[in-house]
């Protein structure tokens, strides 16, 4: 896995970290919050969803261009700096 690879990768598990994150706060909307919330949740949802979409296809793309390995389910847990 190159330099890039990694860079992109990183995006892309920021990306869908934060989808879900989008996720659990719309869903916790519904308890705590006035009922108008839930679309604007929603919609920052869909944005997070997006963003991990342009994610994964930029790294997707990385791959058949430079053509490096995929490196899914082997990321390290580490908290890199
Ligand atoms: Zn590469």
């Amino acid at each position: 896995m190159c330099e890039e690879h990694s860079k992109l990768f990183h995006a892309y598990q920021e990306a869908v970290a934060l989808f879900s994150t989008t996720l659990n706060a719309r869903q916790a909307t519904l308890v705590t919050a006035p009922r108008d919330e839930y679309p604007r949740m929603t919609e920052y949802v869909e944005q997070a969803r997006l963003a991990s979409e342009d994610a994964r296809a930029e790294l997707n793309r990385h791959i058949t261009a430079h053509g490096c390995r995929p490196h899914f389910g082997a990321a390290t847990n580490s908290a890199s700096s």
